[in-house]
């Protein structure tokens, strides 16, 4: 068992624990999200030995070098002396411009940011709240000369977050803002290439933001997007997505109904199932993943087997974490 010294304690990691597993079980108020290595949320910085390897995948290497690490996938190898990082990875305040219901628990927030801010639709953001509570959000629109981001928030049973969104932040509001991170977005060039895209709940909002950016940037070949949930109110957006298919010529929408029940105009199934027996092979073909994880983590599975070539398949799996640190992945997001 290694012992973590963080400013004046020294705390012993258990056997199993990951570095942040320890600062929470004793109480130390770290910004942490995903516990997945995905977010970077968490970062810190080993002051004596070199972190391991494995605790610094995705990281800069910049940063790398410098000893920075992510707590949550770090199990230690030796003792180690840490601190949260001197320079966190830039952040910036947004306000909030507009909240709006997409569907009973599923709301589109609109924030403004008035410096400039980098990204690509599609990619995620690590909102903060002034305690220091933390979530990923994926952002759901282009950028827009009116400096606005557009995100679904999905309010889950008791989710600290989420909840706090939905009851509490209003118009005027601000949060502190990362930079856009994770590389689910449409990368420009070969254009005619047919586009596969399966969201499940709010796993629409990275998938909205990409197709919109591929009809911008003048894709032509196919896209296809295949939407679940598990009842007809989380399909939402649906009007708009049939009015953008019934516009523009090669974009093909089906939203996929997986609950107990059916709709005359709808296709019952699991969003993937039906997109796999809709498509015969996915050889040549770009696919877009994103919500719910087992589904995330089974079709990329399939979609490889299918053809995709592995630099073709781009994923985003909307992590839960309970605070032990298990991932809860039985929420439809
Ligand atoms: C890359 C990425 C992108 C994401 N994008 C989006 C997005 O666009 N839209 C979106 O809605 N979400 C998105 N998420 C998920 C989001 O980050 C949050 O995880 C989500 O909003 C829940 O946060 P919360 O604080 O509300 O819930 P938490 O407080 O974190 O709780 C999550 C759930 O676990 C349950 N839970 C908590 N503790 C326990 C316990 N002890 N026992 C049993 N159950 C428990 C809660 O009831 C709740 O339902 C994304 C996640 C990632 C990693």
């Amino acid at each position: 068992m290694a012992n973590i010294t963080l400013g004046e304690d020294t705390l012993t990691c258990q056997a199993h624990e990951t570095v942040l597993d320890t600062l929470l079980r004793n109480n130390r108020q770290i910004p942490h999200s995903c516990r997945q290595g995905l977010c970077q949320s968490c970062l810190m910085r080993s002051l004596d030995n070199p972190p391991p390897v494995s605790s610094q995948v995705g990281i800069k290497d910049t940063l790398q070098k410098q000893n920075y690490f992510l707590p949550c996938i770090c199990h230690p190898e030796q003792d180690m002396t840490i601190a949260l990082p001197h320079q966190e990875m830039a952040s910036s305040t947004v306000r909030v411009i507009e909240k709006q219901r997409l569907a009973t628990d599923i709301i589109r927030l609109l924030l403004t940011h008035e410096d400039s801010f980098n990204f690509s639709a599609g990619q995620f953001v690590n909102l903060k709240r002034a305690d220091g509570l933390t979530r990923s959000y994926s952002i759901a629109n282009t950028p827009h000369p009116d400096k606005f981001l557009e995100f679904h928030i999905r309010r889950l049973p008791d989710g600290q977050f989420s909840n706090w969104v939905y009851d509490d932040l209003n118009p005027g509001d601000t949060v502190t803002i990362s930079e856009a991170q994770g590389s689910c977005l449409y990368l420009p060039g070969r254009a005619e290439q047919p586009l596969l895209l399966v969201g499940t709940g709010t796993g629409l909002a990275p998938l909205v933001g990409i197709i919109y950016d591929a009809l911008q940037q003048n894709h032509t070949g196919p896209i296809h997007l295949f939407h679940g949930s598990r009842d007809i109110d989380g399909l939402y957006l649906m009007n708009e997505m049939r009015e953008l298919a019934a516009t523009v010529d090669n974009f093909y929408y089906t939203p996929c109904l997986s609950g107990e029940n059916t709709a005359a105009d709808l296709i019952t199934g699991r969003a993937h199932d039906v997109a796999f027996a809709a498509t015969p092979t996915l050889k040549g073909w770009r696919v877009y993943l994103c919500g719910h994880p087992e589904m995330v983590q089974q079709t990329k599975k399939k979609a490889y087997l299918k053809g995709a070539s592995l630099s073709d398949i781009y994923a985003d799996a909307f992590h839960v974490n309970l605070p032990t640190g298990n991932v809860v992945s039985s929420h439809a997001f």
